[in-house]
């Protein structure tokens, strides 16, 4: 850490290849630690997991969207009971109306219910303590064939069970649960939770997802008081989580399967899922052949043997409780500790630094404060990266979360944040001194540390054990011979790399390329924990002067030349390759709304700026449509003038009713008259309370409505009581999915696709009835 050190060109060279080869090995064996195995083939044992095996169930039930309620739906169904009963299993269909709970994100119109059929399936354990529950949902989105969310899961458990039953039978009872209205309502994961006998005495809850087509199955998601669970998982094959992933995930609008178990006190549980080529997600793509099988045989083979673990542990020793550890993935293991250690790490790590900085003194001060510099100007260059790739592709606007070929994009704000830094350095190496810009650059990482041991504890050990690791082994350093010091550095930099680099790697996919700048502020970190060997590669600060001195500042730029050349090059490859074709379609939504009051229609789209296939339907600035669409929520769409279609409205009959005071109930049946994906009512007065089926609904002032998914075939009943002597006006709407019968709806070309939302392609028809 001596300013002066290895001052000897040959020296410093050898001392600059070990560097380099020492980070670009553990770096490599970083990345590797969280990427999913190979696909196994169907020739393995039959007490394996094999994801060809498994894809064969995705091939089968995948082929077209089959959202809850719909004949594809059925089909799906059939199929699953089928294989289950194939395997010797008796498995029931729980046939039953439930709605979305609180705290779950609920649907712009008002309380979501949905009729579900949950498939259900018990493997008998030989001699239970309890139960493990398996879940993932087998409907889709509406325009998605669902290969990945959740062939993915649905067929992971299929060659669970088979792989179960083949080979010893667990311990305890293992409950098979296909939900059905996962992405209507979560209706399906809350029914069963809420109304099914097997559920009553709780359990241990292993929730299968995907939200894209590839990447590591990452358990990203616990209930509270993990570390239990965390040591379970620990044991198997390719563990690839993070505390920190917990943390992130709170932060996005994400809910799955996993929620209402981990709502209810009953259960425990691990959420799992893939997350990269988000491209896929809820859109036609979303097929067979987009899936990596790679993630299928990392979800499997996890899935497998955890249920095989938690099929042994006597379940009734198995607390809630005991606190949340902190844990990460590294080179063959997952690394894992009691959250008591993390406020003792962050203030070592704090102590650390400081005690460094103590040692360096000189111009440590100024070195903080300008260290803030790379931290900030890194994630806006990364956001701006974003922002002009659109303006060439402005079909990334429409994007969900990311571009079907993200990789060369992140590389690209890699490369321009080690251009940041590498920059940065260069220009203050020679007036600051390299010692003091390493205390800079560390102390910003002891102080993330801390920050995050108060707001978000599991990630707390991303700031602090890199500088903690840093900081003692520059300590080290200053007190030993200079070849050794070099190796102790070598040594402290290793931890950095580990922790950070597959920090990185997981958070694109999980935010996506609109939030480019959260990786950029990762990638700095890890840079300027590095500074201190990344030293060794610049050239020694001599006492040189002309043509010496420029030779070793033109020597200096290099690495710093190397990093912007090579996110120039990778912005650029990634514009050649991620181009739009039939296969990666650029994403477009519409949607069709008749009002049946009037026979006016007209067309919607939510795309913020309209592109051009989507323009011949929709102008102007966004407007909100409750007035004759209570059930699209606040959203602000574009709209433009359509044919009316020849569709029927959903008829609103009234049964009966009864008045006491200033009370109305009426009893009343909502009947879509075509085949539709949900129907809503909203009423326009104060509801008191309502019932559908044997589910009460909380009233609500004069607004109030519900989305029903998945309606039976003779319609829904409906018992509400409002707070009003006269008529009362009632909005009924219902919606089905296909545009391509619409008058003056033009078929896209190919290279235009339909972007995955659960709007997307919607055919709405409203009708008022004043009772
Ligand atoms: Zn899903």
């Amino acid at each position: 850490m001596r300013d002066s050190a290895l001052s000897r060109p040959a020296q410093r060279g050898l001392a600059a290849a070990a560097v380099l080869a020492v980070l670009v090995l553990a770096g490599l064996a970083a990345v590797r630690s969280v990427q999913p195995p190979a696909a196994r083939p169907a020739t393995d044992p039959a007490g394996e997991f094999s994801a060809e095996r498994a894809f064969q169930t995705v091939s089968t039930i995948a082929t077209t969207p089959h959202p809850a309620g719909s004949p594809a739906n059925d089909r799906v169904r059939e199929h699953l009971i089928a294989a289950l009963s194939g395997l010797g299993l008796s498995p029931e269909v729980q046939d039953v109306v439930s709605e979305q709970g609180a705290g779950l994100s609920s649907s712009a119109g008002g309380t979501g219910l949905a009729r579900v059929r949950n498939v259900v399936a018990v493997i008998p354990g030989t001699a239970s303590t309890g139960r493990v529950f398996l879940i993932a949902h087998y409907d889709s989105a509406q325009v998605a064939p669902g290969a990945n969310d959740d062939g993915a899961g649905t067929s992971t458990i299929l060659e669970t069970a088979r792989a179960l039953i083949a080979g010893e039978r667990p311990r305890n009872d293992v409950v098979l649960v296909l939900t059905d209205a996962e992405e209507a309502c979560l209706c399906g994961a809350k029914a069963f939770v809420e109304q099914h006998p097997l559920a009553r005495n709780g359990g241990v809850a292993l929730n299968l997802e995907a939200r894209g087509s590839s990447g590591p199955a990452i358990m990203f998601e616990t209930s509270a008081g993990n570390a239990q669970l965390v040591e379970t998982y620990a044991q198997t094959p390719y563990p690839v989580g993070t505390s920190f992933a917990v943390e992130i995930y709170r932060l996005l609008p994400n809910d799955t399967d996993f929620t209402p178990f981990r709502e209810s006190a009953l259960f425990q549980g691990l959420n799992t899922a893939y997350i990269d080529g988000a491209a896929v997600y809820h859109a036609p793509t979303d097929k067979p052949e987009a899936m990596d099988r790679d993630s299928l045989q990392h979800h499997g083979a996890n899935a497998l043997a955890l249920t095989r673990e938690f099929g042994a542990l006597d379940l009734r020793e198995l607390k809630n409780g005991g606190g949340d550890a902190t844990y990460f993935p590294a080179p063959g293991l997952l690394v894992r500790y009691p959250g008591a250690l993390v406020w003792p790490l962050a203030v070592l790590a704090l102590v650390a630094v400081a005690a460094l900085g103590w040692v360096v003194r000189r111009r440590v001060a100024g070195a903080i404060g300008l260290a803030l510099l790379p931290i900030i100007v890194a994630p806006v260059l990364a956001q701006g990266l974003w922002a002009l790739l659109k303006l060439v592709r402005p079909e990334y606007a429409a994007l969900p979360i990311d571009p079907y070929r993200p990789m060369w994009y992140r590389l690209a704000v890699i490369a321009l944040s080690a251009t940041v830094v590498l920059v940065w350095y260069a220009l203050l190496r020679r007036r600051i001194g390299p010692a003091a810009l390493a205390v800079g650059g560390l102390t910003w990482l002891a102080v993330l540390g801390v920050a995050l041991a108060v707001l978000a504890p599991g990630g707390s050990y991303l700031g602090a054990l890199p500088a903690l690791s840093v900081a003692v082994s520059a300590l080290i350093a200053t007190r030993v011979g200079e070849k050794t010091a070099v190796a102790v550095l070598i040594v402290g930099a290793l931890i950095p790399v580990v922790i950070l680099l597959p920090t990185v790697v997981m958070l694109f996919p999980a935010l996506g390329m609109p939030m480019a700048g959260v990786g950029a502020f990762l990638t700095v970190l890890l840079g300027l924990a590095l500074l201190p060997v990344l030293d060794l590669i610049h050239p020694a600060p001599s006492g040189a002067r002309g043509m010496e001195a420029l030779k070793a500042r033109r020597l200096g730029a290099l690495p710093t030349l190397a990093a912007a050349v090579a996110a120039l090059v990778c912005t650029v490859t990634g514009l050649v390759v991620d181009r739009f074709d039939a296969e990666h379609p650029s994403l477009t939504h519409l949607m069709y709304a008749l009002d049946a009051d009037n026979g006016t229609a007209r067309w919607l789209s939510e795309e913020t700026t309209p592109q051009e296939w989507t323009s011949q339907y929709v102008e102007g600035d966004p407007v909100t449509v409750t007035d004759t669409l209570p059930a699209f929520g606040a959203e602000e769409l574009r709209s433009g003038p359509a044919q009316a279609a020849a569709l029927p409205a959903p008829a609103l009959t009234l049964l009966s009713e009864s008045r006491s005071g200033d009370e109305r109930t009426m009893r009343l049946r909502l009947d879509p008259q075509r085949a539709v994906r949900f129907t809503t009512l909203h009423v326009s007065a104060e509801v008191v309370s309502a019932r559908i089926g044997s589910r009460t609904l909380a009233g609500g002032p004069s607004g109030w409505g519900f989305v029903f998914h998945a309606p039976p075939d003779e319609g829904i009943e409906i018992s509400v009581t409002v707070r009003s002597a006269g008529p009362v006006t009632f909005r009924a709407m219902d919606g089905s999915d296909d545009l391509s019968a619409l008058p003056g709806f033009q078929p896209r070309p190919p290279g235009v696709g339909v972007l995955g939302s659960h709007s997307s392609e919607l055919v709405a028809v409203a009708k008022t009835y004043t009772l």
